[in-house]
């Protein structure tokens, strides 16, 4: 079998070790083998894409629970879709005016805690379609009463958005509301990119969910958007307006359908036992030294994934968390470690993408630079506002 580090030798692009979960900048994740013949096989075929779509939607509504579903180039897109949907409705007048929304209710009432950054602002998605945002409460408390007063007859949509990213407390639980939108006729549109429940969601009666292809499903670059049929049928007559420059090919529809039967099919309990196997070993491999403390932890949206969670003391441990994550990374191969919340003294490792004999090399990574740090610490990064978008200043340099 072809070693992992052929692809790299062969296309001459650097190789990286991803031990820092589904990431956009990483590639996303790694697409299960029946998704890439799904894929391989269509290309050379022509198809009628609304009666792919529809066999899309079969699958879809068949684990959402969903009265219908379509697949998106994103879940980005599936959010700006959607929020169209509910300016539009089925009126194809409509659908060709935007993303001028006026003399449409084109406001889209969301939680201040929910605006996070994705690679992306997640609010942006919404001004896309040519809706107006308006935030619910304060950075980190939303009451019912904000949610309750934000919306008139000019709401169109209330987002809400499921992830790490947001805010954990302080926050309006899913059930609250959608009662308190529902009681004024407002849809729910949930983006839910990133978790693993693929029925939970609508069954709290949100109209419509979205989802990424590319994370946990280990699909293609697509986004899978669910819910009522109605709504869902307006998102999906999108791509004859602004979703034509999110168009998603056929490819991706087949490749999406794939993943999503696959994960009817797949063995989850191994998939768990194999990520539990490559945590006690780097557990292990972080043990026995001064300041370093590792921990299992659950994933905070309770998707059944656990990470390894690092803290590090660096008058005792030789160096901050923040100069192991750059150390790591420094290394060759490169190893990327989870580290967006190394402000608060942690790292953590992510098992969910790893390829056999990834994650020894990263328990190793881990052992020496833990041992280098102890013995004569490691260079601390300058802190650096702008460094997630340096890489796209100087690309392609
Ligand atoms: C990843 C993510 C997105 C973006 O998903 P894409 O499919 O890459 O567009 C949106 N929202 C949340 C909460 C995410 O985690």
């Amino acid at each position: 079998m072809a070693h992992w580090q052929d692809f790299y030798t062969e296309s001459g692009l650097p190789p990286v070790i991803n031990a820092s979960g589904t990431m956009t900048g990483l590639g996303a994740s790694i697409a299960r083998p029946e998704v890439a013949e799904a894929m391989a096989s269509i290309l050379p075929r022509f198809v009628n894409m609304h009666a792919l779509q529809a066999k899309a939607s079969e699958a879809i509504t068949r684990l959402t629970g969903g009265e219908a579903g379509f697949v998106t180039c994103s879940a980005s897109a599936g959010v700006t879709q959607m929020v169209a949907a509910t300016m539009t409705g089925c009126e194809p007048s409509l659908v060709e005016r935007l993303p001028s929304s006026e003399g449409m209710a084109n406001e889209v009432v969301m939680q201040l805690g929910h605006m996070c950054h994705y690679g992306a602002p997640v609010e942006q998605a919404v001004r896309l379609a040519g809706a107006r945002v308006v935030p619910v409460g304060t950075s980190t408390l939303a009451q019912e009463y904000s949610l309750a007063g934000s919306i008139t007859e000019k709401t169109a949509a209330a987002l809400y958005v499921v992830s790490h990213h947001v805010v954990e407390y302080g926050q309006i639980p899913l059930d609250r509301f959608v009662a308190i939108c529902h009681a004024r006729n407002v849809p729910v549109i949930v983006d839910a990119a990133s978790e693993y429940d693929l029925g939970g969601f609508l069954e709290t009666g949100a109209d419509i969910v979205v989802y990424s292809a590319h994370k946990f499903l280990s699909g293609p670059t697509a986004g899978i958007v669910a819910g009522r049929k109605d709504l869902v049928r307006a998102g999906y007559m999108q791509n004859m307006g602004i979703a034509r420059g999110m168009k998603v090919g056929k490819e991706s529809i087949y490749g999406t359908i794939a993943a999503l039967e696959a994960w009817e099919r797949r063995d989850h309990a191994a998939v768990r036992a194999r990520e539990q196997a490559a945590l006690e070993q780097w557990k292990e491999a972080a043990s026995g030294l001064a300041g370093v403390l590792a921990e299992i932890v659950p994933d905070p949206t309770n998707n059944p994934l656990d990470r390894l969670r690092i803290h590090m003391n660096p008058r005792e441990a030789g160096a901050s968390v923040k100069a192991l994550a750059h150390a790591m990374a420094a290394g060759d191969p490169p190893v990327i470690v989870r580290a967006h919340e190394s402000e608060l003294g942690w790292i953590q490792l992510d098992p969910c993408n790893l390829i056999d004999g990834q994650a020894e090399i990263v328990a190793q990574r881990l052992r020496e630079t833990l041992e280098r740090a102890a013995r004569s610490g490691l260079e601390e990064p300058k802190y650096d506002g702008d460094a997630g978008v340096r890489a796209y200043m100087n690309w392609p340099d």
